[in-house]
């Protein structure tokens, strides 16, 4: 079964320090997503500034094949703000969010879980009068209680929305945890659609989408580079990567996803936030396909699956050998 991308490069990726885009910026980036292929593009917080409204508002009115969609809270303006932005969208969406953990919950918004349901009930209910496609985000959602959490997805089933995510909002949760945490709501609510959406701060975003995948979910909430909040979201290029280079083990799961348009959209989106790729980043850092040592370039020659995980004409990038120190016998080599 396909696993639908939810690119949110534009949203979660623009709102971190440094990442600020303008619309038309943002335009041709969300042009590059829809042509590489992917299913949804969230494409800003209309609410949020003039700015984010504009830059949704084009993306929404340019885009033809991928869904388009934009951020609310739970509160009649924002979902109004995503309408007004969207109405001429040719596929738009909304992606309404809810905390659920107490922490949020009672700390954040002082509120109670009985007026968080209640909440969700009425801005899904006001969604509804502008909107087919409805994501539902679980805000904080691996640091709540999943008796709650229950109960939070029985009132958004009856709604019938499109996928519900649970957030990994501060990169709390580690791999296998991520996954028997679906799997549990999973098998408890076999017709809904679930995804996820994780956050880097220990490094394991990747880890755990791909351990949510495994367990299966079947949406996910990425960003190209991995840009966003503090240490950032999920990979895009890493969940696509993994999922075709470990088709062995990703077995139930296939993408859709042109990997011959993934460097470009990533040299586009750091060009565009004024930065670059460390060389070790995987699949885009310049050192990702490069080879120095004597012993790897001898075995590449020989046969490249012994040192590269995936071909990286998959990529349309060329491997490169770079004859320095530990290069050894350079003369016989060149
Ligand atoms: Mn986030």
């Amino acid at each position: 079964m396909k696993v639908q991308i939810f690119d949110t490069t534009l949203r979660d990726g623009e709102q971190a320090p440094g990442n600020t885009m303008e619309p038309e910026e943002k335009l041709l980036i969300a042009k590059n997503l829809e042509r590489i292929g992917v299913d949804i593009v969230e494409a800003g917080f209309p609410a949020s500034s003039a700015e984010d409204f504009l830059g949704c508002k084009l993306i929404g009115e340019n885009l033809q094949k991928s869904i388009v969609c934009g951020l609310a809270r739970c509160n009649e303006k924002d979902i109004d703000s995503v309408y007004n932005a969207l109405k001429n969208a040719h596929n738009p969406a909304i992606h309404i969010f809810a905390p659920t953990s107490d922490l949020h919950i009672e700390k954040k918004l002082n509120l109670d879980r009985a007026s968080v349901l209640n909440l969700i009930k009425k801005s899904i209910s006001h969604s509804r009068r502008y909107f087919k496609t409805i994501y539902f985000g679980l805000e904080d959602a691996v640091r709540s209680d999943k008796d709650f959490l229950c109960e939070v997805i029985e009132v958004i089933s009856e709604f019938k929305t499109d996928c519900i995510i649970f957030a990994d909002t501060i990169g709390y949760s580690q791999p296998e945890e991520i996954g028997s945490f679906v799997k549990h709501f999973i098998d408890k609510f076999p017709k809904e659609k679930f995804g996820v959406h994780c956050h880097n701060d220990l490094g394991l975003a990747t880890a755990n989408t791909l351990s949510a995948i495994k367990n299966g979910v079947r949406h996910v909430q990425v960003t190209v580079n991995g840009i966003g909040e503090r240490a950032g979201n999920t990979s895009l290029e890493e969940i696509i990567t993994a999922i075709i280079a470990r088709k062995d083990y990703y077995s139930d799961v296939s993408v859709a996803i042109d990997t011959k348009g993934i460097m470009e959209i990533s040299h586009l989106v750091y060009k565009t936030v004024g930065r670059e790729a460390s060389f070790e980043k995987p699949i885009v850092g310049v050192n990702a396909f490069r080879h120095e040592a004597g012993i790897h370039i001898d075995g590449i020659m020989k046969e490249t699956k012994t040192y590269e995980l995936v071909d990286p004409k998959l990529f349309g990038v060329k491997k490169k050998f770079v004859f320095g120190r530990h290069s050894g016998k350079q003369d016989k080599l060149k």
